[in-house]
């Protein structure tokens, strides 16, 4: 468990739930009932990126989150439906069943809330509407049968500024997510020596190579920026009502 003294009254506790003794969550329970589930994928990223991209992409969101606003970050799920395979054929990508998907998401849900968790994002890596769609089907069914718990699907694509960096598949705004939350997992001199391409590469966007760790930095920034401001508007809802 972390902790941060932003005020002497308030400390910032947060950490990863299967790190935490019970003390801990119990502690991070009184202060931040949030639960951010990282939701990845197993998918291929081309010949420069890591298949499980979208998991450490949303991981690394969602412990950077935690460590503002206090909670705890989940395992990272590694199940997406329509991946890339079946969109394009390449191959090393685990494609799932929207339907576990929601089920999946569903049972998360219930019980980070039957364990006390007030807040619960599922943040997603892997963005097609498909994915979106599974996953706010079971945060759906999860409101319904749990209205006091918040439940919400993010997705990283959500927090793009107007004209700053788009989202994409492989390329440069994904690569630089990667090159700053795992520096080692990228070879970009993996990659054809002519413009890359969807058919041929499976990367959409801008080229892999317009990418760095440092831009990541900044995409991460501005995620930072229109995220926070909500999950502190919840949290002082949920201070409110005690
Ligand atoms: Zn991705």
């Amino acid at each position: 468990m972390s902790s941060e003294n932003t005020k002497p009254s308030l400390p910032i506790v947060w950490g990863c739930y299967s790190d935490l003794r019970p003390i801990e969550i119990e502690t991070i329970l009184l202060s931040s009932p949030i639960a951010y589930v990282p939701w990845g994928a197993l998918e291929w990223h081309s010949q420069h990126a890591p298949i499980g991209l979208d998991s450490t992409k949303a991981d690394g969101i969602c412990r950077s989150l935690a460590e503002r606003s206090g909670g705890v970050v989940l395992p990272a799920i590694p199940l997406a439906t329509n991946t890339i395979k079946p969109f394009k054929g390449f191959p090393h990508s685990i494609d799932i069943s929207a339907r576990l998907i929601t089920d999946l998401a569903e049972e998360i849900c219930l019980q980070l809330a039957d364990e006390g968790f007030r807040i619960v994002i599922l943040f997603t890596g892997h963005y097609p509407p498909q994915q979106i769609d599974a996953l706010e089907e079971g945060a759906a069914r999860a409101r319904a049968k749990v209205p006091t718990t918040r439940f919400e699907v993010w997705a990283d694509n959500h927090f793009l500024e107007d004209g700053a960096y788009s989202a994409d598949h492989a390329g440069a705004y994904e690569t630089s997510y990667q090159m700053y939350f795992q520096p080692e997992s990228v070879d970009l001199s993996a990659l054809p020596e002519r413009a890359v391409t969807l058919d041929e590469d499976g990367i959409t966007g801008q080229d892999p190579r317009e990418g760095s760790g440092a831009r990541g930095g900044e995409q991460l920034a501005t995620l930072l920026r229109g995220a926070l401001p909500k999950i502190s508007e919840w949290l002082m809802d949920l201070r409110r009502e005690r």
